[in-house]
This record gives structure tokens, sequence and C-alpha cells, in this order.
């Protein structure tokens, strides 16, 4: 393994105290006699969950308890997305519902946050919302917490400020409902995208691109493992340029190997790449570390040269399947993920059918599909219109899902009689749910507590969604797995 030295930017945290949590600003202020509550509705991608953590954390730390009825919060957090029209649309709803209940209680703070206050100000939205008290740009409880905390900080010193800044940004306590429970977690590593993807809003709302110092990407991955989470998954929109903007500063092959390092974590996983930014570094960390799991997340969007220069993806169909070919030849039982966009500007029926083939050839694990719509403010808009008929959108779209289906269906038979290693996360309906280390669906019955449990498992039925497996039986005096013949187990 290679190790790794910090470079300037960064200070390596040195000491680790957790689980218990470390006195901030949050612990001198005066304890609240009756606990207030706050709500938090999360839309979007993985990086509003772990938004929408940190923000649950710090108010937690400043004493509120969550309440899942927003008629009872004293806060309530809308952390939006504004990926498509339809996310923007369910957004101005929720919060255009919140407005009689503010109403009835003036002391309710409201707190709008995510894409859809973007990083260039919330005049706007001020303007349309006047009952909204705080807007937060994606990724920052800051200003939440100055609002909260504008009467207490006049009697915080600025040693004590720091602290609570550092809370933010460094270790974090999960929410107590997850405190313990959590298994895998998602740490944001770059924050906003500096490309220019024709279709998408990401850049004019999340910014440009900024990793995180890896200080305090270790420092919080060391907190969630000292709270019990197993498996982090690194994330950014094109997380393979994590380290880039900064000057002599490591790259997500250094990163990985530094998390996969921290006590207590069993397996990392990251996303989202793009192909153009998967290097062999990268590859190599995923193919030679145990803990650095062998699933890639890499969207190709589309299969037709002339979709992909209109998307400005800025690499071909046939850069992609190489790219594919290297991923399978440099790490085995590699599972590979994508998304695309049907019904792009000017789509024809045979450009589709590239795409169709593409996936059919490539045959990949997990293709995520989306039927294209307008999004206004990107150049996709602007410049290219809507011109691919709803039915047609449909049409490519079933398409493309009946094919997945059946190469899944294919792929995932394989693991039939298999036996594989499952890191279990929590019991849904009666059966233990977990992922193999190719990211696939596992469930299992057992009376056994297997939270947080890695084990193995033997595959007893597959399907393209999910598989069913058996742990191997253990004897009364030793440990030892009993293997039973298939046939007679019975698989509902
Ligand atoms: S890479 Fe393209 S699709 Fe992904 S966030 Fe950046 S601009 Fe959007």
């Amino acid at each position: 393994m290679n190790s790794y030295t910090y470079p300037h930017f960064f200070s390596p945290p040195q000491t680790f105290s957790k689980p218990n949590i470390p006195l901030t600003a949050y612990d001198i202020m005066p304890p609240m006699s009756q606990p207030k509550k706050y709500h938090i509705w999360t839309e979007g991608c993985q990086m509003n969950v772990a938004d929408s953590q940190r923000v649950a954390s710090a108010l937690e730390h400043m004493g509120y308890a969550p309440t899942r009825q927003p008629k009872e919060a004293d806060i309530i957090v809308l952390n939006t997305c504004v990926v498509r029209q339809s996310a923007e649309d369910k957004a101005v709803g929720r919060l255009t519902s919140l407005s009689p209940l503010k109403k009835r209680n003036p002391n309710l703070v409201i707190n709008l946050m995510g894409c859809m206050v973007g990083v260039k100000g919330a005049e706007k939205l001020r303007a349309q919302f006047p009952y909204v008290d705080v807007f937060s740009p994606p990724s920052d409880p800051g200003p939440l917490v100055s609002f909260l905390t504008q009467d207490e900080t006049r009697t915080l010193t600025f040693a004590e400020l720091d602290q609570r800044n550092a809370q933010l940004d460094g270790d974090l306590i999960l929410p107590l409902h997850e405190r313990g429970k959590l298994i895998s977690a998602h740490v944001p590593v770059v924050y906003g995208c500096s490309h220019a993807c024709t279709f998408c809003i990401i850049p004019y709302r999340r910014g440009v691109e900024r990793s995180r110092p890896v200080g305090e990407i270790v420092a919080e991955v060391r907190s969630l493992a000292a709270q019990g989470v197993k498996e982090i998954t690194l994330l950014g929109q094109i997380v393979d340029r994590y380290g880039k903007d900064v000057p002599d500063g490591p790259n997500l092959a250094a990163l990985l190997r530094l998390v996969a390092e921290v006590e207590g974590v069993e397996r990392v996983r990251f996303l989202t790449s793009h192909p153009n930014w998967m290097h062999d570094d990268l590859l190599d960390v995923v193919a030679e570390h145990p803990k650095v799991m062998p699933h890639i997340e890499v969207p190709v969007q589309a299969g037709d040269n002339e979709v992909l220069a209109n998307m400005q993806r800025g690499y071909t169909r046939e850069d992609y399947s190489r790219l594919v070919e290297k991923i399978r030849a440099r790490i085995p039982n590699v599972s590979i993920a994508t998304d695309i966009i049907v019904g792009f500007p000017g789509e024809t029926d045979a450009q589709f059918r590239q795409t169709y083939d593409l996936l059919a050839d490539l045959k990949l694990d997990v293709a995520h599909l989306a039927r294209y719509s307008e999004r206004p403010g990107t150049v996709a808009t602007r410049r290219l219109g809507d011109d691919v008929p709803e039915e047609a959108k449909w049409d490519r779209f079933r398409a493309l899902e009946e094919l997945q289906e059946q190469v899944v269906g294919v792929i995932n038979a394989r693991y039939m009689g298999e036996t594989v290693e499952v890191l279990f996360e929590e019991k849904v309906r009666g059966r233990w749910k977990g992922r193999t280390p190719t990211n696939k669906l596992v469930f299992v019955e057992s009376d056994e507590n297997l939270r947080g449990e890695l084990r193995e498992v033997t595959v007893t039925w597959t399907g393209p969604w999910s598989m069913q497996g058996r742990l191997p039986m253990q004897i009364p005096n030793g440990q030892l797995p009993v293997s039973i013949p298939l046939e007679m187990i019975t698989v509902s």
C-alpha cells in the first residue's frame, strides 16, 4: 500500500476523542428548559441527504429535538433540489404550504436551503417568500446557526465561535435517531462543479468546484466510524476531481486510502465519476485496496456522439466503451453503474438506437434512466429547446428499462449459489437488508442482530433488483459453516 504524506494545505487531525461529543460553543449555551423541535424536509441527491444530516447534527447540538410533524416544529428546514423542474415545483409547493403555519406562529423559524437558494444570493426568493427567515446555500448550515445564535454569540468569545465553526466543518455528531444505527454514511468531499454539461443546472446553483481539506474529511470519517458507521461513500458531482483545485493537494486515490485506514471503517465507496477523470491511479486503488469497493458509478448520458457533443460531455461513445473495458480489465468482478438521459433536444430515433445498442453491448450493472425535461437557466433550455415528443421519450425510456432488466437479470443470476460478503444495514419487513461489495442488494432472514455485521452469505435467489441469501449455519460446538444443498432450500 502506498503511504501518503500530507501536503501543506491542510493539517491532519492528530488526536481523536470520540465517541464523546467534544466541548463546543453549543455546550456552553444555557440549557433549554423545554427542548425545542426541528423538522427537516430533504429533496434530491445524496449530497442533500448528507447536508441535512449536518444541519440536524448542528441543531441537536444546540438542544433541539427532531419531530416528524412540521406543525410541532420551532424550526423547519427545507433542503431543496432543482435538478428537474418538477423537484423545484415540489419545493415551492412545500414552501407555500408553510405560510399559514408561520402566520399562526410568528416565532417559527423557516430556513430554505440547497439548490433552490444557490450560491448567488437570495434577493428574488426573499421578495417572493417574505416569511422565510433564513436562506442557506447548498451544503452550508452556517446561516441557520448564525441566525439562531445571534443573541448567544454576543456572549461568546472568538475562540468559542471558532470552536463552533470547527464543529460544523470537522467532527460530525450524527442526529440522535441515527447515532449507533447508521451503518452507511455519505461524506461530501467536493462541492460544486466547474463542468458545463448543457442540460445541468448544478454549476449555477452549487457554484464552482471546491475540494474540502483532507484533514476535515478524515476527522469527519473518524467521528462517523466512532458512532458505528462502517461504510463511507465519498461524494462529489465529479468526485474524481477531488483535490484538482488545490495546488499539491491529494487526489481521490490518496484520499480513498486515507479514509480506508480509519479505524472502524470496513468499506469505502465514491460517487459520481466522470469518464474523463477516471485515471489509472484511481482504478488501481479500487483494484488493490480490500476496503475500497469494486463498484463504479460513471454516467455515459447518451450513446450517440452528436448528442454527447450537444450535451458537452467531452467524450465519445468509443471513449466510454474503452473506459469500461479498462475498468473491467483492471478490476475483476467490478460492477458499473451509469446514467442515461433519453429525449435530449434533437435526439433522433437513430441516435437513440445508438444509446440502446451501447447499453446492450456494454451490459452494465445499473442504468439510472431519465427523460429529458427543460431546466430554465441551462444552456440546453436557452439554445436547444425541447423538441422530442413526450410519447417518444416514454417509448425510449421503457425500451431501455426493459433492456436493462434483462441485462441485470442475467448478471445477477451469476451470483446464484455463490458466497458473498454482505454488510448488513437494517431490518426491513422482517428481513435483514445488506449490500455486497458490488453494491447488490441482499435480503436474509435471521433472528440474529445483523446491523453493522459483515457476514458471508450464500445466494439462494436472484432477481434484477435484489437477491436473497442465507447465512452459513453454525454447529453447536464450533463456528464451522454447514453447507446445505441448494435444492433443499425453500425460496420464497
Ligand atoms: S459533470 Fe455535468 S452533469 Fe455532472 S454536475 Fe457537473 S455539469 Fe452537472
